[in-house]
């Protein structure tokens, strides 16, 4: 019996590492190989990190934004559509997990074990030129960028010409 446990949680552990790596794998291209070696540096020293939100489009974007304003819940972003960096690739959301549970900031700001390897992946993405806006407004803890150099300004005038947006923000 427990054996059977024991394979079906290694097995949902292998299918979450997957997802992950099936997330990185929606970034900007410049940014996959280096978000994988993080991932895998994390592995390494037995950080268990769960990615949780890699590029999105900038509809999904408009329907996140919604939430805990138009439609009630908590809300989800501080930006609209096209106004960020997971629109354009440059951002990925984390989370940790303990065997096959998601570790949220909330529980582990109190548990210095957990607390230390959060800490830990934000320090490896910040090596790597990645930032995770702490001094930001819209700061959340789990959330890394990398805007290879430009601002958000920058990247939205430019895809909102690329393809035509006509959006009146
Ligand atoms: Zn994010």
């Amino acid at each position: 019996m427990s054996v059977v446990l024991k394979k079906k949680e290694s097995e949902k552990i292998n299918e979450m590492n997957s997802e992950s790596v099936r997330r990185i794998n929606t970034l900007h291209p410049s940014l996959v190989s280096p978000a994988l070696n993080i991932f895998n540096e994390c592995m390494r020293m037995e950080i268990p990190i769960y990615i949780v939100f890699g590029a999105r489009s900038t509809q999904e974007q408009d329907f996140m934004y919604r939430f805990g304003r138009t439609v009630p819940g908590k809300v989800l972003t501080q930006h609209r559509g096209g106004f960020s960096a997971h629109n354009y690739g440059l951002a990925l959301d984390f989370c940790l997990r303990f065997n096959s549970s998601l570790l949220t900031w909330t529980e582990v700001l109190d548990r210095p074990y957990w607390k230390s390897k959060w800490v830990k992946v934000i320090q490896l993405f910040n090596q790597q030129g990645w930032t995770n806006k702490v001094n930001d407004p819209s700061f959340e803890p789990g959330h890394v960028e990398n805007l290879l150099g430009h601002t958000i300004g920058e990247l939205y005038e430019d895809a909102k010409a690329r393809h035509n947006w006509n959006k009146d923000i």
